[in-house]
């Protein structure tokens, strides 16, 4: 897709903060994190959304390298996954990205 930024770091066009990448997936920090730990696991292809994921052996790779992070990176107090997924969810980068993030508590229920 045309102009996708994480499209775009995803092929190292723009510079971002990789901790992780392979041909499918790839994690790299958030540049306005919301926590301590805060970062992005998106698929390597654009995929507008959630709602359009249609390979669920992508899914599984996109959770799985979140919880080996979180693992390697010692997050043993806890962490946060969140996938906002369309307007009233917030989403504001049309490439799904699941954001894992820690280093604080978070409340519940999200505002
Ligand atoms: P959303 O609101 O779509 O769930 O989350 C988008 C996230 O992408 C936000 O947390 C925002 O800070 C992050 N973000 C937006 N543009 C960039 C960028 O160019 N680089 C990085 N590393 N993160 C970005
Ligand atoms: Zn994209």
């Amino acid at each position: 897709m045309d102009k996708c930024i994480f499209c775009a770091i995803a092929k190292g066009e723009v510079p971002g903060d990789i901790l992780y990448e392979d041909n499918s997936v790839l994690a790299f920090r958030d540049n306005a994190p919301q926590a301590p730990t805060h970062l992005l696991v998106i698929p390597r292809r654009h995929v507008a959304s959630a709602a359009e994921m249609d390979d669920p052996e992508l899914w599984g790779k996109i959770m799985s390298l979140a919880v080996k992070l979180g693992h390697d990176l010692g997050l043993d107090e806890g962490y946060r996954m969140v996938i906002n997924t369309g307007d009233h969810a917030g989403q504001t980068v049309p490439h799904l990205h699941l954001h894992l993030m820690a280093g604080r508590t978070f409340g519940w229920p999200p505002g």
